[in-house]
């Protein structure tokens, strides 16, 4: 029995979401490489409206990694 999981990648400056399986790396609203996964605890992102790791807590957000 496998799960499937639908997960996102999140744009840590605007919030928006794509579907992971979308080719889709960079957000298309500013150019900032998207989060595929909580930096802190590597969980899956659900949700595409999260904003914090569910798993841990973590905000998805870049602080260096910003360009
Ligand atoms: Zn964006
Ligand atoms: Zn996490």
């Amino acid at each position: 029995m496998v799960k499937e999981l639908v997960a996102y990648r999140i744009c840590p400056k605007c919030a928006r979401a794509v579907p992971l399986e979308s080719e889709e790396k960079f957000c298309s609203n500013d150019g900032t490489k998207l989060l595929e996964a909580c930096a802190t605890c590597q969980a899956p992102i659900t949700s595409p409206y999260a904003r914090f790791c569910s798993h841990c807590g973590t905000e998805f957000k870049f602080s260096k990694e910003m360009k």
